[in-house]
C-alpha cells in the first residue's frame, strides 16, 4: 500500500464499520482462523467484511487463516500511538467467579431494600476500566478503581480489588441473580478476549431526573420546586450540589443516582 488518496479512502471505508473494527482488532495479536472470526461477529455477512478488509490491504488470507498483514499491523499500532483507538488486550484475562456474598444489610437509604458486598476472584484490577463499554450504564473511576453500573434501582460497584457492592435490591434472591448475571456478561466479554466496541450514548430521560429529586419543592436551591429544578440539570444550567435536601443522608442513594445520571448528559 502506497498509502495515496485511494488506499486511504478504502482504508477509512473498511474501518469506518464497528464489526469491521471488531475483527481487526481481534487480529491485532495472532492470526485467527476463520471459525474463530465467525464466533466473535458471526457468519452471515463474514466474507463481505473479510473481502472489504483484503481489498483495503489490511487482511491477507491463507485457505481458512485470516493473518494481518504489515500495513494492517502498522495501521492499528498507529492508531494505539496516537491514542485514537487503543487495542485492549483480554486474552490473558481469567474468567470471574462470584466466591462469596459476606453481608446483606439494609440500606442506608431505604430500608425496604438491601445492601450486599460480595467477592469476585480473581480481581479484574487493570481490566476493570476496559469492561466499561459492555455496560449500557457503567461508569468507571479512574480515582476509585472501580466501576459503578447503574440498572433500573440497582447499582453496583466493582472494585479492582475484588470487592463488589450492590445497592437497592430487594432480597437475597434477587441480589444472586444480579450477581450471577453480572459474571456472565464479564465471562462472556473475556472468553472473547477482545475491547468491547464502543458504547453507544445513553439516553437521559428528564422523568428519570424527576424520580430521584426529593420532590420536596421545597424551593431552597432557588428554583420554583423540583420540576423545575430538573428541568436546567437536564440542560446543564444547574448542579446537583444547589439541592440541599440532597445533602441529607436520607437521601444519599438517591443523590447517587443522579450523580450517576448527570455523567450521561
Ligand atoms: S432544593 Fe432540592 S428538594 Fe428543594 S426544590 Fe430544589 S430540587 Fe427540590
Amino acid at each position: 500500500m502506497s498509502g495515496g488518496t485511494s488506499e486511504t479512502k478504502s482504508v477509512n471505508f473498511a474501518m469506518g464499520n464497528k464489526v469491521r473494527r471488531k475483527i481487526i482488532n481481534f487480529l491485532a495479536n495472532s492470526n485467527r482462523d476463520i471459525e474463530e472470526i465467525e464466533g466473535l461477529v458471526g457468519k452471515n455477512t463474514l466474507d463481505f467484511h473479510l473481502n472489504i478488509l483484503k481489498n483495503a490491504g489490511l487482511i491477507g488470507l491463507e485457505e481458512r487463516t485470516v493473518i494481518i498483514s504489515e500495513y494492517g499491523k502498522n495501521f492499528l499500532k498507529g492508531k494505539k500511538e496516537n491514542g485514537t483507538e487503543e487495542i485492549k488486550d483480554l486474552s490473558q484475562a481469567k474468567p470471574v467467579e462470584i466466591a462469596e456474598i459476606r453481608q446483606l444489610l439494609p440500606c442506608i437509604a431505604d430500608s425496604t431494600k438491601f445492601r450486599v458486598v460480595a467477592n469476585m476472584s480473581p480481581p479484574l484490577g487493570g481490566i476493570l476500566k476496559i469492561l466499561e463499554p459492555i455496560f449500557p450504564r457503567g461508569n468507571y473511576s479512574d480515582k476509585k478503581d472501580s466501576l459503578i453500573i447503574q440498572k433500573g434501582e440497582i447499582i453496583t460497584t466493582i472494585y479492582g480489588s475484588g470487592k463488589v457492592v450492590m445497592r437497592m435490591v430487594k432480597n437475597e434472591d434477587e441480589a444472586r441473580e444480579e450477581l450471577e448475571n453480572l459474571k456472565n456478561i464479564i465471562n462472556e466479554t473475556i472468553n472473547k478476549g477482545v475491547t468491547p466496541p464502543p458504547r453507544e450514548k445513553v439516553r437521559v430521560e428528564l422523568m428519570e431526573l424527576y424520580k430521584y429529586l426529593p420532590q420536596t419543592n421545597c424551593r431552597e436551591c432557588g428554583e420554583q420546586g423540583c420540576y423545575s429544578f430538573a428541568i436546567r440539570l437536564m440542560a446543564g444550567q444547574i448542579t446537583l450540589d444547589k439541592c440541599t435536601q440532597l445533602k441529607e443522608p436520607d437521601y444519599a442513594t438517591n443523590r447517587e443516582h443522579l450523580e450517576f445520571l448527570t455523567t450521561y448528559i
